[in-house]
């Protein structure tokens, strides 16, 4: 029997699109007709408005200076060549993340030292970063950053990886990509850490119609830094005071982002309506439902649950029309570029590799219709 049609994408950018084209599309003309394309009026006007979005959710209202880049992965390469950390540094994440972090911290010819998650949250174990800065392993560089990886839109145990890592005078860099608008303990994700990096790719809960990224930090000098490196190391036009890349944000993804932000709440309250609503078609079922650590509110960019022997599973979703999708299949240290190569913390990645034999994600993005997730309920209830 073939599959039917699939009737619930797990995934549907166009859809985004389509639900606010009006919008964009004078966003999109308006850029057109200004004759200015990188770095202008509407680039500044969304890292103000991001800032002060960020800074609505800081702890005590600390102001957060935004800088826009172009992705993701260059906003947490352009935050640790700001911070001067580089060769001759170690910088710690997780291999259950996109492979973008890791290639981030290689980009600025940094050591990546790879630890492993804890696999209720799938974020960073703070007990094995404890145990690697009170114990380094042999022949690395020392340790001068983190990277704690808010994977799906749950925070990381910030409140344990903090204080240790400010002990111990390392820097925090929050990986922001799948959780904008996520909180812990009523404070924004992306304001805990010395800086933030937020991809803005197509899928992710606040997205551009490309590729685009944005950092902050509460660092006014850091921001500046950042502002300079991003742009030849120009500190004044045409000039470079200091070395720097090319990382610029488009005019055209920063105008339809300034559309995006204002409905970014609402976005994700209807992502965590979707979740309340697989959460009790799982209820009594074989299938727990995605753990949320006390003190968060997740975001929900992925709905991931845990399934040994997951393809028969997915297969008979794929049966009812419903896509599925696994993030990730390979974690980094095992895939071809890295695995024997990369260093790994004590825990060898082990909750790492058995977490991506069993994840699976389900659908879940705003525009999905109550029909649609009604669909993959019935779907779920029949496995
Ligand atoms: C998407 C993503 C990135 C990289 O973002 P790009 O914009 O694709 O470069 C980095 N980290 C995580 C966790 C991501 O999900």
């Amino acid at each position: 029997m073939n599959a039917p049609d699939i009737l619930v994408p797990q995934a549907d950018p166009g859809a985004a699109y389509r639900a606010h084209q009006a919008e964009i599309d004078a966003a999109i003309s308006r850029v057109l007709a200004s004759g200015w394309y990188i770095l202008g009026q509407e680039g500044a006007a969304f890292e103000k408005e991001y800032g002060r979005w960020l800074t609505e959710g800081s702890a005590g209202g600390a102001e957060q200076h935004a800088v826009g880049c172009a992705n993701g992965t260059d906003a947490i390469a352009l935050i640790l060549r700001a911070m001067d950390i580089g060769p001759g540094s170690t910088v710690a994440t997780v291999a259950h993340t996109a492979v973008a972090t890791v290639a981030a911290i290689e980009m600025v010819g940094a050591t990546p030292l790879l630890l492993d998650i804890d696999p209720q949250t799938y974020c960073l174990d703070p007990e094995e970063l404890r145990a690697v800065i009170a114990s380094p392993p042999a022949g690395l560089p020392p340790l001068r950053a983190v990277i704690p990886v808010h994977i799906y839109g749950h925070a990381c145990d910030l409140t344990a990886i903090l204080p240790m890592c400010r002990d111990a005078g390392i820097r925090v860099i929050e990986d922001v990509a799948q959780a904008h608008g996520a909180r812990l303990d009523g404070q924004m994700l992306g304001t805990f850490g010395d800086a933030a990096a937020f991809s803005l790719y197509p899928t992710k809960n606040l997205a551009a119609l490309g590729d685009a990224g944005i950092t902050a930090t509460r660092d006014e000098a850091l921001a500046k830094r950042m502002g300079a490196v991003r742009q030849y190391g120009w500190h004044r036009r045409y000039i470079s005071d200091e070395v720097g890349i090319n990382t610029r944000l488009d005019e055209l993804q920063a105008a339809v982002l300034r559309v995006r932000l204002p409905k970014l709440a609402a976005a994700n309250a209807r992502r965590r309506e979707i979740a309340a609503a697989y959460d009790a078609a799982l209820a009594d079922g074989p299938i727990a439902a995605p753990f949320r650590a006390p003190g968060v509110e997740h975001v929900f960019h992925q709905y991931v649950v845990r399934v040994p022997g997951r393809e028969a599973v997915m297969a008979k979703l794929r049966m009812q029309g419903v896509a599925t999708a696994i993030h990730y299949p390979v974690p980094v240290h095992e895939q071809g570029a890295y695995a024997g190569r990369v260093a790994l913390g004590p825990a060898r990645c082990a909750e790492t590799s058995r977490a991506a034999t069993e994840i699976m994600s389900l659908p879940v993005y705003p525009e999905m219709t109550d029909r649609q997730v009604e669909r993959v309920c019935a779907a779920l209830r029949a496995v």
